[in-house]
């Protein structure tokens, strides 16, 4: 295996092809952990060339928890395979599944690419490629694959609701599998596209890349992006993820005035721990520029139990974490209520009764953003 080459391995490559990067899994995890991997015939597994040289780097620094802490997030475990949740967000992890009624259009099916929980904002899935596949995703199930996405009927689907429906779609969120995964001529393409559809106001972008693969971030993808994209969105789980490439590709992404938000979801073995989490929001904050906007509960994804950390558990990790973290460095946490009930935005927070939320038999409930007056049960 040539140096700085990811680590992939998926059911559909040739035997020789798998057998090599077994060998080089063997490098980073050993031969128990590789012997695992390679007896899981059906795995799909990606490790970012970007996160090997990073945890070689961590190794060769005594930083062993942190090592581990990124290959958790990579690397499958022989629970993915035992562990299983019932999915009571719907479809996508966030319950868009539920709404597809309410924003029904008589003469358009609404495509699978676009996930829809409000009124005013659309999530379009514009790839299903990422530069690594994480372990914990809720999308994971769609993930890795480099199928050609179609978006013609998305794009179709908002413009048909601008002209004819209110409110507009005014915020479109390039999601995915990840968006940077795209070439840069088919960005610049969609960029094109979804700003030619009038009421489009605002342009965000959620991507993994400045943390698995900083280098992706090149000035011409800069100049793509430049005036067209408002936000950029990180997915950050461990301070380990932070490196000096990233730290640069983001501050690289400001200069051309994108504001960089992040989003963290607390998970068991990588990010369950105050300091663990307080140094994750306070470096993204201080080196990389990125202003720390959510930290998310779990949402449940098949194969991936064993990362979910009790709703309470997670109250306590965030509890009173502003008076520690300057304020700007300190995210809200939220909650996706299970059956479309919508994102619970608790906020920095001290008491959960004060903002509406009930401890009941076997965990909490919730107050809907979406559906006023109802409350979502919440299982701990
Ligand atoms: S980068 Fe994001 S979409 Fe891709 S596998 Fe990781 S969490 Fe999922």
């Amino acid at each position: 295996m040539e140096k700085g080459t990811a680590i992939r391995i998926f059911p559909w490559m040739t035997k020789e092809n798998r057998e090599r990067n077994i060998r080089a899994l063997t490098g980073l995890v050993g031969q128990e952990k590789a012997t695992e991997i390679r007896d899981m015939p059906s795995v799909r597994m990606l490790v970012p060339a970007h996160f090997i040289r990073l945890i070689g780097r961590l190794r060769a620094d005594g930083d062993e928890a942190g090592a581990v802490a990124l290959l958790k997030t990579v690397i499958p475990s022989i629970e993915e395979g035992r562990a299983d949740v019932p999915i009571p967000h719907g479809i996508d992890g966030m319950g868009s599944g539920y709404h597809l009624q309410e924003f029904a259009l008589p003469d358009h099916e609404q495509p699978w690419t676009i996930r829809r929980l409000y009124p005013d904002r659309v999530i379009l899935i514009v790839s299903l490629s990422c530069a690594g596949i994480c372990r914990y995703c809720f999308r994971k199930s769609e993930s890795g694959h480099t199928r050609h996405i179609h978006l013609a009927p998305a794009l179709d689907y908002i413009r048909a609701w601008n002209t004819s429906r209110e409110p507009k779609i005014r915020d479109v969120i390039l999601s995915g599998g990840d968006p940077l995964s795209l070439s840069d001529t088919k960005l610049d393409e969609i960029l094109t596209e979804v700003w030619s559809i009038s009421g489009v106001e605002c342009v965000r972008l959620d991507t993994k890349y400045p943390v698995t693969r900083p280098k992706r971030i090149t000035k011409r993808l800069l100049d793509i992006l430049d005036g067209r994209v408002n936000i950029v969105t990180v997915h950050a789980t461990h301070p380990a993820e932070i490196s000096e490439e990233m730290s640069d590709a983001c501050r690289r992404m400001a200069r051309r005035g994108i504001v960089l938000r992040s989003h963290t979801p607390l998970l068991r073995g990588i990010n369950d721990n105050r300091e663990t989490l307080k140094r994750l929001f306070w470096d993204l904050f201080s080196k990389c520029g990125v202003t720390p906007l959510y930290a998310i509960q779990f949402v449940e994804t098949p194969g991936a139990a064993h990362f979910r950390i009790p709703l309470s558990e997670s109250f306590e990790l965030m509890r009173g974490m502003q008076n520690e973290l300057s304020g700007p460095a300190v995210p809200n946490f939220i909650i996706y209520l299970p059956d479309g009930g919508g994102k619970y935005d608790i906020g920095p927070f001290e008491d959960i009764d004060r903002i509406g939320i009930r401890k009941v038999e076997g965990g909490y409930e919730i107050p809907s953003p979406l559906f006023p007056g109802k409350h979502g049960f919440y299982p701990d």
